[in-house]
């Protein structure tokens, strides 16, 4: 498989805890685009519509609007616009994007449906006490400038 340049990461929230309602929640999900500029992500023609078709040349699609390479991925807008559904094994059916609260981040794989996008995980679902202890991990990264204790192998 080639590189994968799409990744999303989902940050999560917990609601009234403590208390008979606590429920975590979905606080935030980014989509970070790596790509090249010539990439095909980043690669469509200078229009406004919301689908096209390349001409044979592939210069411009059938409407004759020039391809432009170096453009923002297109799959950003459907992330921002919540317009992008999660269909991982674990979806969660009560939320529009379908995305389980869950901590997590990493590549992603995208599926175009003509009228919205899905996704999923690129990589085979981890157990979410794991993908916990991972996020906590990475979070104390950022406040310890050298690791609290170096004899439980982290390794490299
Ligand atoms: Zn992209």
């Amino acid at each position: 498989m080639g590189t994968n340049h799409h990744s999303v990461t989902v940050k999560t929230r917990l609601d009234d805890e403590g208390t008979p309602d606590e429920e975590r929640r979905v606080e935030s999900v980014q989509f970070v685009c790596t790509a090249p500029a010539d990439a095909d992500c980043r690669t469509y023609p200078e229009c406004q519509c919301e689908t096209f078709n390349w001409a044979e040349d592939k210069t411009r699609d059938i409407e004759g609007h020039p391809r432009v390479s170096g453009r923002d991925c297109w799959m950003g807008d459907w992330f921002e616009a919540e317009g992008a559904v999660y269909v991982g094994d674990d979806y969660d059916d009560m939320r529009d994007d379908c995305i389980p609260a869950i901590e997590r981040g990493g590549h992603i794989t995208v599926f175009f449906q003509e009228e919205w996008i899905e996704w999923k995980w690129a990589e085979p679902i981890v157990d979410e006490a794991a993908a916990q202890r991972a996020a906590l991990a990475e979070q104390s990264k950022h406040y310890t400038e050298t690791p609290m204790n170096s004899d439980d192998g982290r390794d490299e």
